[in-house]
């Protein structure tokens, strides 16, 4: 089955062939409109609607098109939201990123931290905070059915993962400031974070089909998992030992 780009209800086929050259895109029974009128868009259309957080076109990719290559991207996400991390430590930027469990092995002197453990640490660090993330809210997802009862027939665990990954994408954009060199890099992470804000309620209020006032909680208590096992939160080191010189002195 099919989604509806436009309503999100299930359309058994999106168009029909007439011939090699012919196809006809067919209307959805539930909205009158066409089932999905990205089938004859260019791709870089579906790209900038999905910029523009039209709600079609993320039903369109999480639905009806073939892109199966989400593993590569969390990959992709990972290692640039880590190499973020990395640069921002090795040039004191973000000073804040010290008080992460893992600073007092970045800051114990250049044998760890000119080498790539640090770069690795930081790997493992950002993977378990998406995992978390993830995790977190799949868990209330399901929370959420289970006491509403009201489980969309479209939902499933494996598009919500899609979801999470494509919404948490323009975080990257962090790594333009780094090449760039940006003279304000807090407004600049200020507002990339708004857009991923953004990004992640539309996606997440494709999948879930609910509004986005439902949708802000649910990611809320993701946002704070996330940062709770970013940060350290679970008994982990807050600080360096004494005998570590930190980098920022
Ligand atoms: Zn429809």
């Amino acid at each position: 089955m099919y989604t509806c780009t436009n309503c999100g209800a299930e359309v058994a086929e999106l168009y029909r062939r007439y011939s090699p050259s012919v196809l006809k895109v067919l209307k959805c029974s539930t909205c009158g409109c066409l089932a999905d009128k990205y089938i004859e868009y260019d791709p870089v259309i579906v790209l900038l609607d999905l910029i523009l957080l039209q709600k079609s076109a993320y039903r369109h990719l999480f639905y009806n098109s073939s892109f199966k290559s989400y593993w590569k991207l969390m990959m992709v996400l990972i290692l640039g939201e880590s190499f973020q991390k990395w640069f921002a430590v090795n040039t004191s930027v973000a000073s804040s990123i010290l008080s992460t469990p893992f600073s007092f092995y970045i800051a114990q002197g250049n044998d760890v931290f000119e080498g790539e453990k640090s770069l690795y640490i930081l790997l493992i660090q950002t993977t378990l905070s998406l995992s978390t993330f993830i995790l977190t809210i799949i868990l209330c997802m399901e929370l959420r059915w289970l006491l509403s009862g009201r489980r969309p027939q479209t939902y499933k665990p494996i598009n919500l993962v899609k979801a999470l990954v494509i919404g948490r994408f323009p975080n990257l954009l962090g790594l333009l400031g780094i090449v760039w060199k940006h003279n304000s890099p807090k407004l600049h992470n200020v507002l990339i974070y708004g857009y991923e804000l953004l990004c992640l309620l539309t996606a997440y209020s494709v999948v879930s089909d609910s509004r986005k006032s439902g949708s802000s909680i649910v990611l809320i208590l993701g946002l704070l998992a996330h940062s709770s096992v970013s940060s350290g939160l679970f008994g982990m080191p807050q600080s360096p030992p004494s005998n570590v010189t930190s980098v920022q002195s």
